[in-house]
């Protein structure tokens, strides 16, 4: 089959001990750590978590120089454990989630601030804030053959080697298997999706120059550096 113009090459990630992951769709979940939705001004008692996307092109490969985006004053990085799914499905049962992953890598929601309070506060849709050019860095994926299930261990963000969040994965509002369970009663999930499960407190911004160093207890650490 020949097309209009050549197809985009598909967009891949890194995996350990194993081939490279075809990524097909970014989900995100959001306000999924208490402490993070109290500092956004929501109280997490009352608000259930909710989901967005970010287009696959926004991948960043670990170790990257990230240029600073256009059209913000206020880059953040939220770091996330993001799960990689090697089977989809609707309707996911939460105790036969954990047979879809693949694996789990370590994320940044890079986040345009300013433009996401505008988002906010005219109730427009979040896409800008969210899914631009280099807004999904993504470590290299461990299966969950090594890792076995991931759902406590330390999650931590340093900008300049000074530590700016730090929490449990335990401290998650919707843990994984309910997150798999819950999205795919909104849509089919498909072999290739990766969900960023939302970060914890402790978001600000970063200029260029700035190091970002993201880690999830046993997975590989994420570098990135703002140009
Ligand atoms: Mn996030």
């Amino acid at each position: 089959m020949s097309y209009a113009f050549p197809p985009a090459p598909v967009i891949a990630i890194p995996a350990m001990s194993s081939n490279p992951f075809p990524v097909r769709h970014i989900y995100c979940v959001g306000r999924n750590y208490a402490t993070h939705a109290r500092e956004m001004g929501s109280d997490p008692e009352r608000e259930a978590p909710f989901f967005f996307m970010k287009s696959a092109q926004a991948i960043l490969p670990n170790q990257s120089v990230m240029p600073y985006p256009p059209a913000t004053a206020d880059l953040q990085p939220e770091v996330e454990l993001v799960v990689a799914l090697q089977t989809g499905g609707r309707n996911i049962a939460e105790d036969r989630a954990d047979d879809r992953i693949f694996g789990y890598a370590v994320g940044l929601d890079m986040t345009r601030r300013d433009l996401q309070k505008v988002a906010k506060e005219h109730g427009r849709p979040w896409d800008m804030s969210k899914s631009f050019d280099g807004a999904a860095p993504i470590s290299a994926i461990t299966p969950e053959f090594y890792t076995g299930i991931i759902n406590r261990g330390k999650i931590e963000l340093k900008v300049n080697g000074e530590v700016r969040q730090s929490a449990d994965l335990g401290d998650m509002i919707w843990r994984v298997p309910q997150i798999i369970s819950a999205l795919s009663r909104l849509v089919e999930l498909h072999p290739g999706d990766l969900i960023f499960t939302g970060t914890p407190a402790g978001v600000g911004p970063v200029v260029s120059g700035d190091q970002i160093e993201a880690t999830v207890a046993g997975l590989e650490p994420l570098l990135i550096t703002i140009g």
